[in-house]
């Protein structure tokens, strides 16, 4: 499996960092072609500049279509093929199963990665497949938005998780019902609080009962809208 994706945006580095430790590190050789583009690069002028003034006043700044259309141009080269998205907090919610599609679809993306006000309309318009956005609440830029898409892709590519982790089902899943189960590990007694007995019994029908029915009970606790939707 292999999904290419070129991320473009004004601090690179930023996502670069991200993808140098842990999971996310190890995703990059187990299918996840990872390219980062430096928007500054097709600046304007001796400042390389990115933005510029709305029209029609108003604070802020607007990342210009010109630049962003350079971007697009040199991301293109490297993936022809791929899904162009925008982040933004109007877009479309990224959820657990649009996460799943894309890496089952094996989609090659090219990310933008907005700052100051967002980007020029006609852009959006003209080049842009689709806008997603992680939430209602608003970033200063894209970068994080990036991060947290291309984490939740990486952890589902085979090989980047443990087997043992990789086996579960998780939280969010289309084909999951429900939330997490809670988790225990050493020591058996913390300040206080044994471990359910139950963990200790090595009776693996009941131990997975007893699992679900917990699962059951924190959705029910945390997020009954879930419930409600099945
Ligand atoms: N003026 C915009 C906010 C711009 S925030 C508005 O009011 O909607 C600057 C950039 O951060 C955006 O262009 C987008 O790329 C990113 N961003 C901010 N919040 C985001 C969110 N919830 N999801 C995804 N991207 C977000």
């Amino acid at each position: 499996m292999a999904i290419r994706v070129a991320v473009i945006s004004i601090f690179p580095g930023l996502i670069e960092h991200y993808f140098s430790q842990g999971v996310a590190r190890r995703a990059r050789d187990c299918g996840l072609d990872l390219k980062l583009y430096d928007l500054r690069a097709h600046g304007l002028g001796v400042h390389q500049s990115v933005d510029d003034r709305p029209y029609g006043g108003g604070p802020g700044m607007v990342l210009r279509a010109d630049v962003l259309y350079e971007a697009l141009l040199e991301a293109r080269q490297w993936v022809p093929d791929a899904k162009v998205i925008a982040f933004s907090p109007l877009g479309q919610r990224v959820t657990q199963p649009l996460i799943e599609h894309t890496v089952s679809q094996e989609t090659n993306l090219i990310l933008f990665c907005g700052r100051y006000e967002g980007f020029d309309q006609r852009f959006l318009d003209l080049y842009v497949d689709n806008q997603w956005s992680i939430g209602d609440f608003v970033l200063s830029g894209g970068e994080l938005a990036a991060i947290v898409v291309l984490d939740a892709m990486a952890r589902l590519l085979p090989g980047v998780l443990s087997c043992a982790e990789s086996a579960r089902l998780e939280s969010f899943s289309a084909n999951h019902q429900f939330l997490d189960y809670p988790h225990y590990t050493r020591p058996e007694v913390f300040h206080n609080q044994a471990v359910p007995e139950i963990l200790k019994s090595g009776h693996h029908a009941q131990i997975s009962n007893w699992r679900e029915q917990q699962a059951i009970a924190l959705t029910q606790q945390w997020r009954p809208d879930l419930l409600d939707k099945k």
